[in-house]
């Protein structure tokens, strides 16, 4: 097949163009033949000359649509053009058969999406100025590159420059200051183009050429002293200018490389409008202006502490209150059945809790059940038969005792007949329902169990 013409060689700035239809590919083995295994490409439109931009240098193709049909994806193999059709689209748009429309020969509209592609033109340009500046100032590689939705990252090698041993933020920062010059300057960007290696070797780049021909160079300002100049098969904005901003957000060591995470163009003044909403909630929220604000969170901060430890005391002396009423209780019930024969099913005068057949009741809703469980844990002697702790929150059982009847059991024994998860240990253990009711029934069965 002949090579396309690709427009956007000429003028980048090019969105649309008429163009012949060349062929139009739907078979599996020639998808094959061009090294394509997704079987979700089904349709692949070959033109005469194309505005759009395949895949390459790290840029991500263009979209847009040809004579109405989406293009989800643009490929190139040995200079011809492959236009993806987007199948699932073109049913869902009522479009005739792309192999009924695609006849050769037929002229054909294009037009791409130039939000997409000037989106990633800025980003792209970006990174070249960025990795130029970093080979200028230090002396960096760029060894990898990556543009993904949320930040794009470059990874740096200090190699050729020993006596840089790491990247730091500030020299990031200074390297963003660099790069954001070339933008104020509005630097041009120009494409020179080179059939063979040899015809390009003169001209200064900061990597190695790794292609025999075809080669083209793209030199942001003067070659003589370039914001950056390295081969690449991009599409780039005509001028630094058009990059609008560049924002470097971290640099983390990574396998012997320097990580740099950055973003540029209107995705880095979206990054800045995003934050600033944030920062504007906070203010909002800390009734402070950007400039006190980390002091007014500090000063929150100090009183939330303080909060902190004045609950924790008072909960420690409830904690302490509630264990001294049960305490109380408890050598209540004891002086009875001292006197009495046994312990029997009404409640001895001056109980605080409810008396269950020789079991005392309580129930608390106002803490945590780890907590609760505190209340417990030091009159665990005391406890000669059993003390329940009915958490009403969150619907769970705790149980105490001495030893003398054997708490985990309990609840592996009967926890389960009512849905109830929990365990535990002779002297103490934990029986957690999905409802009341289900506690409730759990507590009654233990009475009915040792009465
Ligand atoms: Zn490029």
């Amino acid at each position: 097949m002949n090579k396309t013409v690709r427009l956007y060689q000429q003028d980048v700035d090019m969105r649309s163009n008429d163009a012949a239809v060349v062929a139009l590919i739907t078979d599996r083995a020639e998808m094959e033949a061009l090294g394509i295994k997704d079987k979700a490409v089904q349709c692949l439109c070959v033109l005469d000359q194309s505005v759009f931009f395949p895949e390459g240098g790290g840029q991500p193709s263009d979209r847009g649509t040809i004579d109405g049909y989406a293009v989800c994806h643009v490929r190139e193999k040995d200079n011809v053009v492959y236009h993806q059709i987007d199948l699932a689209a073109t049913r869902a748009a009522g479009l005739e058969e792309p192999a009924s429309h695609f006849t050769p020969g037929r002229i054909v509209h294009c037009e791409i999406d130039w939000d997409r592609r000037f989106d990633n033109m800025q980003r792209h340009c970006g990174e070249h100025i960025l990795s130029g500046m970093f080979f200028r100032e230090y002396g960096g590689i760029n060894r990898g590159f990556h543009m993904g939705d949320d930040y794009m990252t470059i990874d740096i090698s200090l190699e050729e420059k020993p006596e840089f041993t790491e990247l730091t933020m500030d020299m990031a920062l200074h390297v963003e200051r660099c790069a954001n010059e070339a933008i104020w300057k509005n630097l041009p960007v120009t494409t020179y183009r080179f059939e063979t290696k040899a015809d390009a070797e003169h001209f200064p780049v900061r990597k190695k050429l790794a292609i025999e021909r075809d080669i083209s160079i793209v030199c942001v300002g003067d070659p003589k002293n370039p914001a950056d100049s390295v081969a690449c098969c991009g599409t780039h904005p005509k001028f630094a200018g058009q990059v609008g901003l560049i924002k470097i957000w971290k640099v983390e060591a990574n396998k012997g490389m320097f990580r740099v995470y950055c973003e540029a163009g209107q995705r880095a003044l979206a990054d800045y409008d995003a934050k600033h909403e944030i920062l504007t909630k906070l203010n909002n929220k800390y009734s402070a202006n950007t400039h006190d604000l980390l002091e007014k969170m500090k000063i929150a901060e100090e009183k939330m502490s303080a909060v902190r430890t004045e609950l924790y005391n008072l909960k420690q002396s409830v904690i302490r209150q509630r264990s001294a009423v049960i305490e109380s209780d408890l050598k209540l019930l004891s002086a009875v059945e001292a006197t009495a024969k046994g312990r029997g099913e009404t409640a001895p005068e001056g109980l605080s809790g409810r008396y269950l057949n020789g079991i005392l009741l309580y129930e608390f809703n106002d803490m945590k059940v780890d907590d609760l469980l505190t209340i417990g844990r030091p009159i665990l002697d005391d406890i000669k038969k059993l003390v329940l702790i009915l958490d009403g929150q969150t619907n769970t059982v705790l149980l105490f005792s001495d030893g003398t009847v054997d708490c985990g059991k309990i609840v592996k024994e009967n926890a389960s007949i009512y849905n109830g998860k929990g365990g535990g240990n002779k002297n103490n253990a934990r029986a957690l329902f999905s409802k009341r009711e289900y506690a409730e029934t759990f507590i009654d069965l233990i009475e009915k169990h040792l009465r």
